[in-house]
């Protein structure tokens, strides 16, 4: 088993980032936003919109900081503790 040098299917997401629509609750601006971004600026009005991310690995994984990256774990982490 090579799991964790290849990297686990659950953080796919956070290492290879796909566009993905997020919808502005205050304009209804349609917005694209990085699979691994939990919050945005609406281009519409300005104001910061955010999501709840999906549950992730990256959360309870030992190896997360090595998987997806330190930079991108915190802002995970940081984003979680919001909600
Ligand atoms: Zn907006």
């Amino acid at each position: 088993m090579s799991i964790l040098k290849e990297g686990c299917p659950g953080s796919a997401e956070i290492r290879n980032p796909y566009p993905e629509e997020l919808k502005c609750v205050f304009c209804g601006q349609t917005n694209e936003i990085w699979s691994d971004e939990p919050e945005m600026n609406c281009k519409g009005c300005g104001k910061l919109i955010d999501r709840k991310m999906k549950p992730s690995c990256v959360e309870w994984c030992p190896a997360a900081k090595e998987c997806v990256g330190l930079e991108k774990y915190e802002r995970l982490m940081r984003a979680r503790s919001k909600e």
